[in-house]
């Protein structure tokens, strides 16, 4: 997943982990942190073990209860939630605490947009509350049955570097909840939204950590346009306009 999103107010990583599907996992922040973990002996045994494998962390789970005051929340960042190796069953707890807690913004960001679009067309509120009542031993969840679905909380993000990733990816997104964004990040072209962007609410670009990801700083300038002409919102990562540019949709 991208670098740490400094746009949300918290993290929560209920899964982690995810595959080398692409050729992102060999830059991927995330995992070089996991795998850092691997040798540290204060971190807890079964982290070090999993490494960045897909895992779900049951204690993580209610955290977001915690928040009393409204939070936006990357959400599963430490991995993609719609990797291969995420179990269905974890997807559907991760949804539930989503409805459950439903104060808070949850942001949700995959390189696999069709996987999630699967999943919304497979399931409901009704199978994750069911899904949550299992886990907690037949205890439901308080667990209302929305309208909306996807959730109105959970923004809906699609990452990509490319122009081939925009086009297999981000219509993926187009119109999907209410929030649908999209993450230009690390950006490693030129990349046009401009054929999406009347369908999503949100575009964040940033850059690179690692060695030979230029930022080009016309290529910000031209999705900041594209962005503002269709009165979306835009947040500059990386200061690269010079300005504060750093927007939120409209809640
Ligand atoms: S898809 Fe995201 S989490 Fe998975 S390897 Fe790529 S950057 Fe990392």
């Amino acid at each position: 997943m991208n670098s740490p999103a400094e746009y949300a107010d918290r993290r929560w990583n209920p899964v982690t982990g995810c595959r080398a599907d692409f050729g992102c996992w060999n830059r991927c922040w995330a995992r070089a942190r996991a795998m850092r973990h691997r040798e540290n002996p204060t971190i807890a045994h079964r982290e070090r073990y999993c490494g960045f494998r897909p895992a779900y962390w049951p204690e993580r789970l209610r955290e977001p209860c915690r928040w009393k005051a409204r939070q936006k929340i990357a959400t599963c960042f430490m991995g993609d939630l719609f990797a291969g190796g995420v179990l269905r069953h974890w997807q559907r707890l991760v949804f539930q605490m989503m409805i459950e807690c439903d104060r808070h913004d949850y942001m949700v960001l995959t390189k696999r947009p069709g996987e999630m679009a699967r999943f919304f067309s497979d399931e409901s509120p009704v199978f994750c509350a069911a899904a949550a009542s299992i886990e907690g031993g037949g205890t439901p969840f308080e667990a209302p049955v929305r309208q909306y679905w996807p959730p109105l909380n959970v923004w809906c993000g699609t990452s990509v570097s490319t122009q081939d990733d925009a086009i297999r990816r981000v219509p993926e997104v187009v119109g999907m909840g209410r929030y649908p964004w999209v993450s230009v990040e690390p950006i490693l072209e030129r990349v046009t939204l401009r054929p999406w962007i009347h369908g999503i609410r949100w575009v964040v670009v940033g850059g690179g950590n690692w060695k030979g990801a230029p930022m080009v700083k016309s290529w910000v300038e031209q999705l900041y346009h594209e962005a503002h002409d269709a009165g979306v919102a835009f947040w500059d990562k990386r200061n690269v306009l010079g300005a504060d540019v750093k927007e939120w949709p409209t809640l």
